[in-house]
Formats: C-alpha cells, structure tokens, sequence
C-alpha cells in the first residue's frame, strides 16, 4: 500500500477523489455525515415521488476532453449511460410560440436574428464571442502547480488568445443585456445566470459549453450517477462510513495525521483530503487555528465574492407534458418577494423525457428560485418552525399559479411535493450559506483566480470540493479531487497520474 488517506464527504469531489487513489495504491476511507453519499447531487422521495436536485447541466458527458476521462474513470458514466442531450437549454414564451436557446450556434444565430432584426449586431458580436469561448478546453488534466513551465505556458495559450480575442470584459450580466433591444432576448440572457450582477465572462463559458453540446442529462439522473461512483470506489477496495462525520482534523507539528470523529473515535492515516465547504474546514474541522488568504477574502467580502443560492421547489403534475419545453423561463405576473429578494424569473424544468423521474401518469417538475436570504431563512426557521413552512407553502401557491397560467393544461393537476431553501442545503450538505455553488468573483475586470489547494502551515492535507474553484459546479468538484490526489501523488514522489 501506498499509504492511507481518508477522505472528508462522499460528493462527487470525495467519490473521485476516492477513486483515483485507490488506482494509485492507497487505502482509501470515506466519511461522510448524511446517511446517503451524493452530496448536493440528491434525490429523496415524498408523497410517492422522487424529488431531485436541480442538476441540469453535465460538462464532459459526451466529448473527448480530460474531463470526460474523468467521468470514466471513476465510473459516473460508460458507453451504456443513456443521455438525454438537449437541443435547446430554455425556452422563453414569446407571444403563442417560444423563444429557444439553441445548443447548436448557428440554430441559435437565426432565432435571435428572427426574433429582432434589430439586434443584428449585437447578437453577430455574442456569437462571435460564444465561438471564441467555445476553444476553451476545460483544465482537468494537472493542477497548474504541478505543470513543467512549457506545460503551463501551452495550457494558458488559449485562455490569453481568448482574453485578447474578446471585445466583452469589464461588465456584469446586467450592463450587457442592455446592448439588445428585445426584451425576450434581455430576460433570456439574465436568466442564465444566478445573479445579473455577475461577470459576463460567466455567462460565456456557459453559453460556450451550452453550444459545444456539452450539456447532458443522464436520464436517471445525477444521483444514480454518484452512486455508480460508489460502487466503483467499493469495488476497488474503498471503504466508506456515511453517518460518521468528522469533528476534527488532528494535526501534530504541523502535519495533518489523523481525524477525530463526531462519535469520540481516532483515526490515524497519512493524508487527508477534505471536499467540505471551507466554513466547515475552517471552524469545525481546524478549530479556527489556521487562516487562508485566499478564503479569508472571500469570508470577509460577501459583497465581491457572491455565493449562489436557491430556493427548489419540486411538484408533481397528473399530466402530460412532453409535448412542452423541458425548460421554461417566464418573467414573473407579479415579483415574488423572498424577504427582501425580488424574484423576478421562474425557471421552470420538467423530466417527462426520464422515465425514472416520470412514473404513473405524473410528471415531475422544478421551479428554480435564484436568492441570497440564507440568513432570513434560518432566522425564521430559529424563530418558529411553523412560520417556516408557512412562508414556504405561500411561495408554492404563487409559483403553482404562475404555472397554471403559462401552462393551463396543468390547471388543477399539481401537486406540491417539497420546498427546499438554502438552510435546507446547508443542513444537509453544510454548504457555506445554503450555497449551492463556490464562491463567484463580482470584480469583473479580474481574472479567474482558484485556490491552490493546501492551506499554508498544514502538511499531507490537500483541499477537494467544489470551493477551491471560482463557480463551482460538479465538473470542477471531480476536477479538484482529482487534483488533490495528483498532489498526494507528487508530495509521495509518485508518477502523476
Ligand atoms: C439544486 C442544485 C442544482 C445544481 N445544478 C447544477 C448544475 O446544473 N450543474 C452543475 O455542474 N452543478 C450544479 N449544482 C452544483 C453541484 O451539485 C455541486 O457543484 C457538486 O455536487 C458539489 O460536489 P462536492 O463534492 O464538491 O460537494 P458536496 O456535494 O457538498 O459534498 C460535500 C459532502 O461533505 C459532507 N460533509 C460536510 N461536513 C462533513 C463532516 N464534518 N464530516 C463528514 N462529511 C461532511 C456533506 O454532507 C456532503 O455530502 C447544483 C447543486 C444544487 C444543490
């Protein structure tokens, strides 16, 4: 054996970083605190349904790209998981038809140029600038830090071609979808994103991988998929503890060695990998003895480093509705107020392509809330439970209304299955304020800036999660615990893999 790691959470960042270091000889435990491993890749059942995570968009699924190895290589995906690939990611009402927002680039071109002829050049110019974006690869191969000064200058090579190709910097979501006239191609674009107020740079990369056909769904979903991912890691010796949190990290002279357990135990090992939110690492796991610039900034500055988070609301629909986009955005009739968020957009999403979501007659739908009340909510919840549910199921009214108004063929067929809020994911992921992201950058003019992975004054502990990535996303948690276990392998004098 190579050593002994243990691995903190059983998400997708935890399940991979798993399985790469069982390939490269180490024994490999995971704790995890929920019962279930997945992380925010969730699925729970109420009133007889399945309830999902909002999960719609699947980098790496169907390209040849590092990330896509990835995904193989830990077993998320194989040459036998059905997809369902979406042509389009949202559609948008427009007068009795829709607006669509086509992966394929040219079929996008001619819709918005159908739609407003009046925005011919600004729309020439978002192609133009989705089709510079779209050469980006995603950097899933090495950690910068471990790249040979030749390997990092052709990795950077596109990135700074991009950068001086783009003629769209130093503006938010919300300054740019004032360039369009139309207003359906306005709301289409601030819609995209979590927050208006976000950089357009987001917005791109998004698009761009929307239009490489990089957006997958498998159809049974992202649960089943990290539960593939477990029994990859199990079949190649892994041992995993759900419902064991770990309480601490026992570092001695300034080396991670082991980890205390919630339930008083000890357990001795050579590396540690922690994939939990940096709130937790930080005040839980390391007792608020260490600092890290890079965290600090983000904790200290919630105003420049925006945390997304969101309200999901999951129903139930006794009809058919395939014959309706699987994504719909609709500006609200009237704002939905979340304490003081004004919710102007529902997202509205449907399975009825998955016949694991989609069972007896009903249809599964999701309405996404973009929001940042975390500390609302656990005040009223603290408050008074009662209270709590009832502002819930207020929100639910509203939205089946909106529903029945943009579908009446749903009238008097849905069914509320479940509210969850950002407290929800904080209880049950313990993501920093109920985020469902990392932390996202609102200096526009900056550029991409990522944790480096270990935190200073701590030796054989390496960071995994989501968090150590600007945005986030489950692309980049595989990513980085890939990443950790090549740093493991490169501190341990190892080939990298
Ligand atoms: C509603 C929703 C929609 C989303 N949509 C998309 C999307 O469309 N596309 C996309 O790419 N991403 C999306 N995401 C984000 C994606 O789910 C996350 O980026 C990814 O799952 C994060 O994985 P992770 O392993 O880094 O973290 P997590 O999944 O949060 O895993 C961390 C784990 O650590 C455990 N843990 C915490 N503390 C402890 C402790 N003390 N001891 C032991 N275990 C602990 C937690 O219980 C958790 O299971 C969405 C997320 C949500 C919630």
């Amino acid at each position: 054996m190579a050593g002994k790691i243990i691995v903190i959470g059983g998400g997708v960042s935890g399940l991979t970083a798993g399985v790469y270091a069982l390939l490269e000889g180490f024994e490999v435990e995971i704790y995890e605190a929920h019962h279930v491993l997945g992380g925010m890749c969730a699925q729970w059942q109420r009133k007889g349904s399945i309830c999902t995570s909002a999960i719609h968009w699947m980098m790496g699924a169907q390209d040849d790209s590092d990330l896509n190895e990835i995904w193989k290589t830990v077993g998320a995906i194989d040459q036998n998981t059905p997809f369902f690939t979406l042509d389009y990611v949202s559609a948008f009402p427009n007068g009795n038809t829709y607006c669509y927002l086509y992966a394929d680039i040219e079929k996008l071109e001619t819709e918005l140029l159908q739609l407003s002829p009046q925005d011919e050049n600004a729309i020439k110019e978002l192609v133009r600038e989705i089709k510079i974006y779209q050469k980006l690869p995603i950097p899933a191969n090495k950690p910068m830090d471990l790249m040979e000064p030749m390997e990092k200058a052709i990795s950077f090579a596109p990135y700074i071609k991009a950068q001086k190709n783009s003629s769209l910097k130093n503006m938010s979501v919300a300054e740019y979808a004032e360039r369009f006239q139309s207003p359906v191609i306005r709301h289409l674009l601030l819609s995209i994103v979590p927050d208006s107020r976000l950089s357009i740079n987001m917005l791109l990369i998004w698009l761009s991988s929307n239009c490489n056909g990089n957006m997958s769904f498998p159809l049974s979903g992202f649960f089943e998929m990290t539960k593939r991912m477990e029994q990859k890691f199990l079949s190649l010796g892994g041992k995993i503890h759900a419902k064991t949190a770990v309480r601490q990290i026992i570092i001695e002279n300034g080396t991670a060695t082991g980890v205390l357990l919630a339930d008083g135990r000890k357990v001795v090992v050579d590396y540690i990998i922690p994939t939990v939110s940096p709130d937790v690492l930080f005040n839980e796991l390391l007792d608020n003895q260490y600092h890290d610039i890079y965290f600090g900034q983000r904790f200290a500055t919630p105003a420049h480093f925006l945390t997304p988070a969101l309200t999901l609301v999951n129903l139930s629909v006794q009809a058919d509705m395939s014959k309706l986009p699987h994504t719909l955005v609709v500006v609200l009739q009237h704002p939905l107020f979340i304490h003081k968020t004004e919710v102007n957009y529902l997202k509205i999403n449907h399975y009825s392509f998955s016949s694991h979501f989609c069972k007896g007659g009903k249809t599964l739908v999701q309405v996404v809330l973009h929001e940042q009340e975390f500390a609302y909510w656990e005040k009223l919840k603290t408050a008074s439970e009662v209270e709590y549910q009832q502002v819930k199921e207020k929100i639910a009214k509203q939205i089946i209304i909106e529903i029945e108004h943009v579908y009446p063929e749903t009238s008097g067929k849905i069914e509320l299955l479940d509210v969850a809020t950002p407290l929800t994911l904080q209880r049950y992921c313990h993501s920093y304020r109920g985020a469902y992201l990392s932390f996202c950058n609102m200096h526009h003019q900056e550029q991409r800036e990522n944790h480096e992975g270990k935190i200073h004054g701590i030796k054989n502990m390496f960071l995994g999660g989501q968090w150590v990535f600007q945005e986030g996303g489950i692309a980049l948690a595989a990513i980085s615990g890939k990443f950790a276990v090549q740093r493991i392998c490169n501190q341990h004098n190892r080939n990298i893999i």
